[in-house]
């Protein structure tokens, strides 16, 4: 088949101009420009951009006004994929303030971590969310919330499956500080000026990085600017360009290339709040969905729709991604249905998504592609710190405008992640590469304990650390194990408290995990063992049994 679109793709430049101004001033930019432009479809109804901004000041004016936020404190925000997610986002920018993006897949327990690592005061959340929040609000500093329901924004067009939570209609909130969202945005406050510029914090993205617990890396407006109008120039938005919105926007991915990119390029943002392969299929024909930024395991399930297309498909003219392996089979599948090539990118939290992308008249398969615009990225061996060569394999280090400031309120960790090289200040991704005499780059393994099933990064030690409140655990050592389905998958190999043993299964330890932990997260598989391969000084040698699994599922 012929591939198609070539000629839609810019020539790849080396330098991009990040514009001083704030993230927020992007979406007043586009709103007075193109006010009746379509901001978002949402199942059946049109946002346009002056709605959309009208909105945000609504909602900043209410959280300046009511709910006392304070410029540069950080606001949680917890909500899946909605119109109210972006209002939210914006709004809490508008207000001078920090977005703290938290995955909606997350229990009360993990949630009470990052509210009190950055003393959260105030949140906005979807009411489906709320019983994990509630007992938050006398265990820590969270004090107001605002409650949305998704459906709110909603008329009655939609003739196709709506997701459960987004028909639920409004709960009744009677608590003093629980602030509902159509009375905030209907109270009629007006924010004071906004006054961000390049340097001041925007976004609080969390990630446990190379090592441990979940840490905040904090994001200024530059940092996110960088990749936002990075992927704007390497995708070619427009106005007339209509991008299909399946990632959770609360992750650096989703958050760069569904909704700051369309916003600053003044584009339609197609939104679905949970994936569904048919209602996809339908969005993209009857909204001629022009780019589609997604992740393998929802692109196979996506093509194991029997009843799909190609000429159904035929506006889009980009799918792209990042955030784990793409495998080659998904995209010669693809390319076999729509002459599309899947066009793969490399990024982290740490760098508000991309780093590197594939350059999209010339991709290469199972690839990172190259570094993007602005971006010094060179391989290092990971002991001694030395720069190598071409195809010698060794760390990722990264250098670039879009690279975080560093993580919030850890010292210790900054230390450890950067490193200098030729004079500049590089950042340590962890993960092991290499690159080609072309310079495209592909990853070989990870430096760090990090498990990544479907682009969900779990990490082993939180894993553990909640394992262990289990009576019966002795031990835990948690690995990352083969799946067909989503790349990789969570086990946990644990040592039962003499007292236990013979009187708990496997299952129940699964079954016990599925309350304390989020669904991509708890453990699918345990067994129990007497004892841990351990370094001479004790230290478990994890690796040894993720290797052993791995050889397993090969049948080695
Ligand atoms: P996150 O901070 O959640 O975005 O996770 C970043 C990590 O995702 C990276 O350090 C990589 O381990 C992994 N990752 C990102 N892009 C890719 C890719 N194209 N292929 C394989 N792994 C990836």
């Amino acid at each position: 088949m012929q591939a198609r679109h070539y000629e839609y793709w810019p020539k790849v430049t080396k330098s991009i101009i990040v514009p001083e101004t704030s993230l927020y001033n992007n979406l007043k930019v586009t709103a007075l420009r193109y006010p009746e432009h379509e901001a978002i479809y949402y199942y059946g109804t049109s946002i346009t951009y002056q709605q959309l901004d009208e909105e945000v000041e609504a909602l900043a004016g209410y959280l300046q006004e009511v709910l006392q936020v304070k410029p540069d404190e950080k606001v949680l925000l917890y909500m899946q994929n909605s119109p109210q997610f972006v209002i939210a986002f914006y709004a809490i920018l508008r207000a001078n303030a920090v977005v703290v993006p938290i995955n909606p897949m997350l229990t009360a327990d993990e949630l009470e971590f990052y509210i009190k690592d950055c003393e959260i005061k105030n949140a906005v959340l979807g009411q489906e969310l709320y019983q994990n929040v509630q007992p938050l609000i006398d265990r820590t500093s969270l004090k107001n919330l605002v409650i949305a329901a998704y459906g709110d924004y909603l008329s009655d067009n939609f003739d196709g499956e709506l997701p459960e939570e987004v028909k639920a209609s409004r709960a009744l909130f009677n608590e003093p500080n629980h602030f509902l969202w159509e009375n905030a945005v209907q109270a009629g406050y007006k924010p004071g000026p906004h006054d961000r510029t390049g340097n001041d914090l925007a976004v609080l993205p969390y990630t446990s990085g190379t090592t441990g617990l979940p840490k905040g890396c904090m994001h200024t407006n530059s940092t996110v600017q960088a990749n936002t109008v990075g992927s704007y120039y390497w995708s070619r938005a427009t106005t007339n360009t209509k991008h299909l919105m399946t990632l959770p926007i609360f992750h650096v991915t989703g958050m760069i290339h569904s909704m700051h990119m369309p916003i600053f390029g003044g584009s339609t943002m197609v939104l679905m709040t949970r994936w569904n392969r048919n209602t996809a299929a339908k969005l993209i024909k009857e909204q001629g969905c022009t780019h589609w930024v997604t992740i393998s395991t929802m692109l196979i399930d996506f093509l194991a729709n029997s009843e799909l297309k190609a000429e159904d498909l035929s506006s889009l003219m980009s799918i792209s991604g990042g955030g784990a392996a793409f495998p080659k089979a998904v995209g010669e599948k693809l390319f076999k249905l729509t002459g599309l090539e899947f066009v793969e990118g490399y990024g982290l939290s740490e760098t508000i998504a991309q780093t590197h992308f594939n350059p999209p008249d010339r991709p290469k398969m199972a690839c990172l592609g190259v570094p993007s615009f602005d971006v010094d990225a060179r391989i290092i061996d990971p002991v001694t710190g030395e720069e190598l060569g071409p195809n010698e394999i060794g760390e990722i280090v990264v250098n670039g405008p879009q690279v975080m400031i560093g993580y919030y309120n850890r010292d210790d960790e900054n230390r450890n992640s950067f490193i200098e090289l030729a004079g500049k200040s590089f950042f340590r991704t962890g993960d092991i590469a290499r690159y080609d005499e072309e310079g495209y780059f592909f990853i070989v393994d990870r430096v760090k304990r990090m498990i990544n099933a479907s682009g969900y990064k779990v990490w082993p030690t939180e894993v553990e650390s909640y394992l262990y409140d289990h009576p019966a655990v002795q031990q835990a050592c948690v690995v990352g194990v083969p799946d067909p389905r989503r790349g990789e998958t969570v086990k946990a190999f644990v040592i039962l408290n003499d007292d236990y043993v013979g009187k708990v299964s496997e299952e129940e330890i699964i079954e016990w995990s599925k309350d304390k932990m989020a669904a991509y997260k708890y453990p699918r598989f345990v067994e129990f063992k007497e004892a841990f391969p351990t370094t001479s000084s004790g230290k478990i040698l994890w690796r040894k049994l993720q290797e052993e699994e791995k050889k397993k599922a090969e049948g080695v």
